[in-house]
């Protein structure tokens, strides 16, 4: 262990975005310290034997990558695969009892042409969806360039973007520009996930949380594709942790912070107090750069712990391992269906009911959420596995607020992933769990992650993925740009502790922006 007593920065967390802005620091000749509590970095972008014994290494919370920069990539030599699959999206439904779909191809060609025309009779629908993303990849490709760099305002952003979609994308409620846009159903609702990952909001309401939501989740490279991380997600972190000891960032896990002292006046420098588990440790840092949540931030620095602001996440998460990919009533193979984002009673008006109920305290009766298999794409993670026929599931449930658990919660958690998997089984042949392999330890390999689970497990304040609801990718035309921390949009109130992690401005997912961005701020003002 080191026994420097100082460092040019410190960084508390060893998450992605941490260990991204390690590394661009030390490569930059900065002495850097990153500290983490757990015993691995990572934080929610790691692989991990969820179910002992069985060898398979899951993307255990995060999953996909779009909002990584190949630029970043490039700088950081991260040796990195992302890969494509080779469906986008399939969408199971039930109308007239009959079994429906809608299958959306990577590449669309006639086959989605063709799913488009069995489900909504027509071409409309089809070509209004190609006409809608059309739009949606010029705004990717505005908006994407300008993530790595210092902040636009509203306005500058706005100037390279056709004014009506830029109303209606930024200043209306995103359920107006869906509603107006589509009118079936199953398509409605297929868009409009894009703003409910992770964020527990009404389509219509005024916050616009979703919209940004959705934003976030169509612009990642220009292009808004969601990515495979060969290896699983710990491979992203590993390429990440290695490039920054390669450039001599020094890295502790094990190693909880408990305070951030700053000092007051110009010559501003903080002291990171952090615990080995065995005895305290005080540091010396010029800048300290916070990877944790800026709510928890608050209480490094000897705020309270302030319930009415404290982020609150909205997500179940499951993780399966099966012994095989289950049929579907469709008859579609599952090895097209499960090989994108699977679509589970979602609806546009399944969206909206499922939100009233969560709304109202009630776990919703039919939870929408989605499936992905990693498999079918990178077999790799399943270690010996592969060779046995089996498969990865993953399921993201929206509409999930933690709160729904904070009372009767075993009661209320086990309903709730009932429901969820009734919700998949609807579709399906056989009963999900049929399919579910049973561990060396005699248990399902089924694991459920509730918001307090995230928490508990990241210290992601209420389990909230981003760290708190995502802002804008850029500054209001009235915001004070003078500080390259503010131009980078990582700044705090205190000079000497900036932003780093998915709380930054434009830090949120799997991205290495927060990161990115609070390493250039940090370089810009010495
Ligand atoms: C279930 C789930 C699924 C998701 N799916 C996706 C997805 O598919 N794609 C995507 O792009 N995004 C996804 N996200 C969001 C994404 O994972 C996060 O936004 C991103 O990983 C945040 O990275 P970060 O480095 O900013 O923070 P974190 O990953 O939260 O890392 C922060 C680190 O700080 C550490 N820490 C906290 N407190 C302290 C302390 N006091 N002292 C020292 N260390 C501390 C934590 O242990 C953690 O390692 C998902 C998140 C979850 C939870």
């Amino acid at each position: 262990m080191s026994e420097r007593g100082s460092y040019d920065v410190v960084v508390v967390g060893g998450g992605h975005n941490g260990l991204t802005a390690a590394a661009y620091l030390a490569r930059s000749g900065l002495s850097v310290l990153v500290l983490e509590r757990l015993g691995h970095v990572g934080g929610a972008a790691v692989s991990a034997e969820a179910f002992p014994g069985t060898g398979a290494r899951l993307s255990r919370y995060s999953y996909l990558v779009s909002l990584l920069p190949q630029s970043i990539a490039t700088d950081l030599q991260l040796d990195v695969e992302l890969r494509s699959r080779s469906v986008a999206s399939y969408s199971p439904t039930i109308r007239d009892g009959r079994h429906l779909g809608l299958l959306v191809e990577h590449d669309e060609g006639r086959t989605t042409q063709e799913s488009f025309r069995a489900l909504t009779g027509g071409d409309t629908e089809y070509q209004a969806w190609q006409g809608f993303y059309a739009e949606m990849a010029d705004v990717a490709a505005r908006v994407a360039p300008t993530l790595t760099s210092p902040l636009l305002t509203a306005r500058e952003m706005a100037a390279g973007i056709e004014p009506a979609l830029w109303t209606a994308l930024v200043e209306r409620p995103l359920g107006e520009l869906i509603e107006q846009r589509f009118h079936d159903d199953l398509v409605r609702g297929v868009v409009a996930t894009d703003g409910l990952i992770g964020t527990f909001a009404d389509l219509h309401g005024p916050s616009l949380v979703q919209n940004r939501c959705f934003l976030y989740h169509l612009i990642g490279n220009g292009t808004g594709e969601w990515k495979v991380p060969v290896r699983g997600m710990g491979a992203v972190t590993d390429a990440l942790a290695r490039a920054a000891v390669a450039a001599g960032a020094e890295i502790r896990t094990g190693a909880g912070v408990s305070a951030i002292r700053t000092d007051p006046g110009p010559a501003a420098g903080a002291e990171v107090t952090w615990h080995d588990g065995e005895r305290e440790h005080t540091v010396a840092a010029g800048t300290v750069l916070a990877n944790v949540a800026p709510w928890v931030l608050q209480i490094l620095l000897g705020g309270e712990a302030e319930p009415t602001t404290k982020p609150a996440g909205s997500q179940l998460k499951i993780n399966f391992l099966l012994s095989r990919l289950p049929r579907l009533k469709t008859g579609v193979d599952p090895h097209t269906a499960f090989a994108g984002t699977f679509h589970v009673a979602e609806e546009y008006d399944a969206l909206s009911a499922a939100y009233r109920q969560a709304a109202h305290g009630q776990v919703p009766t039919t939870p929408p959420g989605e499936l992905y298999c990693h498999s079918l794409t990178d077999p790799s993670i399943l270690g010996e596995l592969a060779s046995y026929g089996a498969h990865t599931l993953t399921y993201f449930g929206l509409h999930q607020p933690a709160a729904l658990f904070e009372i009767d919660t075993e009661a209320r958690r086990l309903e709730a992933v009932r429901r969820a998997i009734a919700a998949i089984d609807a579709h399906l042949m056989e009963p999900l769990l049929s399919c579910v392999l049973t561990g060396p330890d005699g248990e399902l390999c089924v694991e459920a992650k509730f918001p307090q689970d995230i928490e508990a497990d990241l210290a992601m304040p209420g389990g909230h993925i981003f760290h708190g609801d995502l802002a804008w990718p850029w500054a209001s035309n009235r915001e004070a740009l003078v500080t390259p921390a503010q131009q980078w949009g990582v700044a705090t109130e205190l000079g000497s502790v900036l932003l780093c992690g998915s709380g930054a401005r434009r830090g949120g997912g799997v991205s290495g922006l927060g990161g990115h961005n609070a390493a250039h701020a940090v370089l810009a003002s010495r």
